[in-house]
């Protein structure tokens, strides 16, 4: 086969898995059969630089950033939609409507879900994504072509020639914002309030690198231009649907009766939507009603968007109190009365900064209303009523730190912005500040990172607080007689604590890294950066240079990830951090994980099960090496799960689930000797 047919075999059947990923939300192949496809892609453009294309799959995880923004004036203006509140608005419209049309003339309703985002205009021409831009003033947007381009459940190539301008919204699922979120928590970065704030702010970056780097979807829900087969706007939803475009649930409803229930049904369903809902969209189905309708300058008169009101409850605050995280930020929160809000019980909210606190003018003993943005942290989000004591103080920052008593530092996160302001921080620079340290040894002994287990929050408090613990190589040195002599510490829990730090020394780099809280880098990155750095010892041994070279190469890193780490691993204290825990022989180095391209096993996947007769690392190793994928669950696209003695019965009902096939370790022999 030619490189190019080849070349052209990868590209359509890597799109394709795209498109049920994340357009169907049904993969049809593992995560590891479609990096095998993507590692053969990139080894033949490597080979045949001619074939790469800008919409290349392998183009989607952005190129150059952009030195600044390129402003593009478009054909048709992009509108904003007229609001509802309430039922009698709408009726509103309705009468506006049929008094639009000619007697007789009734329409059809589409409704969708109003999608919370940001909206976007995607051209297509040729049958390729040409240009994509952001709404900016309507008539003039910012070109964002190469960010869009890192959206894989935007289809480089549509089977269409005519030029298509579509309409849509960015958004990002809950589900990946909670992934994005931990990650970010993981990184010692502030999460996301919300998926719309995650969404907007990304696709205007101009690292489209970055933007590769944020879970984001394109949901399309207006074509403007190309459509004109169709006569209405559903039915061109359909097709753009047949195209492989994403698009939403819709439906039509005649007459107007049935709007409201479709309205409420929405509203009623939208918590189990993947993503944010904030109202429903009532359109007129048929394009020559809508042109009969015609616009205003700010909105078309076929649709409004009817929003459904936030969640809201109204409780006391009794108290602000000033939280010291891992990174020395000082978060100022809220006690309140318990309150229920969107089904949990509330009882604290961030007020994010001193900044937030004089806007919102909040005291002690106000009511407050308090929403959950996003349905993820609450927030204050104004003062209901002032029934604070005469003469209350405002709220001020402390000037010092509540935990060590240092000067904090105060930082605008951007000079002469002022409605940046209200993201100014505050941070206490005192490294050895316990709250601190105290947040650091947590960090490091949890779950994605060292996994120590027994190391309560009690227990790292008291040991702070004895100063038996003052940065996280300490704890290697702690002994059961020391421990044993805490608080609520038997001899034998003293033994279990110092047994599992000692047991943490096995744990590989990666696990090391990420423990150490590398600002910017979360579980997945320093996974990666552990398969390029190897050895804590060989890190330490790298000049800048050499540091430089290796960060800047890895899939994904954008400049500031880089930057991050470099000042990382310049910085005294955290090299002295370092050669403390090497001197204690705490970390392992980080085992090669090759993708291999050839091997009787490429594009198998492998659970590995019970006791076999050999250690089960080896196996895996056996099995990579022939080209196989490791997963440690059996799920939906395994090829394989290798059965030994003793195979649970959990994981056999997942094989039998998911159609997995069940062989033994000989059979496992057999294919990988290739017979
Ligand atoms: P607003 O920004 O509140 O004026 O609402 C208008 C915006 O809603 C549009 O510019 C779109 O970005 C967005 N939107 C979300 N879902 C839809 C939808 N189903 N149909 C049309 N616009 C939508
Ligand atoms: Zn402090």
């Amino acid at each position: 086969m030619t490189p190019q047919r080849r070349h052209a075999e990868l590209v359509h059947s890597i799109e394709a898995h795209n498109y049920r990923y994340y357009v169907l939300d049904d993969p049809s192949v593992t995560d590891a059969e479609f990096d095998t496809l993507m590692v053969e892609l990139k080894a033949l453009e490597k080979e045949h630089p001619e074939l790469v294309t800008p919409d290349s799959p392998s183009q989607r995880v952005g190129g150059e950033a952009r030195a600044n923004v390129t402003k593009i004036k478009r054909e048709y203006r992009m509108m904003s939609l007229d609001n509802a509140y309430s039922a009698a608005d709408m009726g509103e419209f309705h009468r506006r409507v049929t008094e639009g049309l000619r007697d007789g003339d009734v329409p059809t309703f589409a409704i969708e879900p109003k999608l919370d985002g940001a909206s976007i205009e995607v051209v297509y021409e040729g049958g390729r994504m040409v240009q994509a831009t952001t709404r900016g003033d309507g008539v003039t947007g910012e070109d964002i072509t190469p960010n869009v381009r890192t959206i894989r459940g935007v289809p480089s190539r549509i089977k269409h020639d005519k030029k298509l301008t579509l309409r849509g919204e960015v958004v990002i699922y809950r589900k990946d914002l909670d992934a994005l979120n931990a990650d970010r928590i993981a990184a010692g970065l502030e999460p996301f309030a919300n998926p719309r704030n995650a969404a907007a702010g990304a696709v205007r970056m101009l690292d489209p690198r970055e933007v590769a780097q944020r879970p984001l979807r394109v949901i399309f829900y207006q074509a403007v231009e190309g459509p004109e087969a169709k006569p209405t706007h559903v039915e061109t939803l359909n097709w753009l649907a047949d195209l492989g475009l994403p698009t939403h649930r819709r439906e039509t409803v005649t007459p107007w009766e049935g709007v409201m229930d479709a309205i409420a049904a929405i509203d009623h369903a939208r918590k189990t939507y993947p993503y944010e809902t904030d109202g429903a969209v009532v359109k007129v189905d048929s394009y020559r009603q809508q042109d009969a309708l015609g616009s205003t300058s700010k909105f078309p008169k076929w649709a409004i968007a009817y929003k459904f009101p936030a969640e809201q409850a109204v409780t006391t605050v009794r108290d602000i109190i000033v939280q010291v995280g891992r990174t020395g930020a000082l978060t100022p929160v809220a006690i309140m009365d318990p309150v229920e809000l969107a089904g949990t019980t509330v009882s604290r909210a961030s007020l994010h900064n001193g900044e937030q606190i004089r806007l919102l003018d909040v005291h002690v003993g106000d009511r407050v209303f308090i929403q959950k943005a996003g349905e993820i942290i609450p927030q204050v989000l104004g003062v209901e009523s002032r029934a604070r004591e005469a003469g209350s103080a405002h709220f001020k920052m402390p000037t010092h730190c509540p935990e060590c008593g240092t000067a904090v530092v105060m930082r605008l996160r951007e000079e002469g912005k002022p409605e940046l302001g209200a993201e100014a921080t505050t941070r206490c620079p005192n490294r050895q500040c316990p709250a601190q340290v105290r947040g650091r040894i947590l960090f490091f002994a949890s779950r994605s990172a060292m996994a120590i287990d027994h190391l309560g929050d009690s227990l790292v408090d008291q040991l702070v607080g004895k100063e038996l613990v003052k940065d996280v190589a300490d704890l290697y040195d702690l002994d059961v007689e020391q421990v044993a002599g805490l608080e609520r510490m038997g001899k034998k829990s003293a033994e279990n604590v110092v047994k599992s730090v000692g047991a943490s020394r096995d744990r590989t780099l990666d696990r090391l890294l990420c423990g150490l809280g590398i600002p910017q880098i979360g579980q997945v990155a320093a996974r990666q950066l552990a398969q390029e750095l190897v050895t804590l010892e060989g890190t330490l041994a790298l000049s800048e240079e050499e540091a430089r070279e290796k960060v800047s190469g890895i899939h994904g890193f954008g400049p500031k990830m880089v930057d991050s780490v470099i000042d990382f691993l310049k910085n005294e204290d955290e090299r002295k951090l370092m050669k403390k825990l090497l001197d204690r022989h705490v970390g392992q180095p980080q085992p090669r994980e090759v993708v291999a391209t050839e091997g009787p096993l490429v594009g198998k996947s492998f659970c590995v099960t019970g006791v076999l007769t050999r250690k089960r690392e080896d196996v895996h190793a056996l099995l990579r090496a022939a080209g196989g994928t490791i997963f440690d669950s059996v799920k939906k696209g395994t090829t394989y799960l290798v059965a030994g003695d003793k195979t649970g019965k959990t994981k056999l009902d997942q094989a039998k689930k998911f159609g997995v096939q069940v062989i033994s370790e000989e059979e496992m022999d057999k294919l990988l000797a290739g017979t």
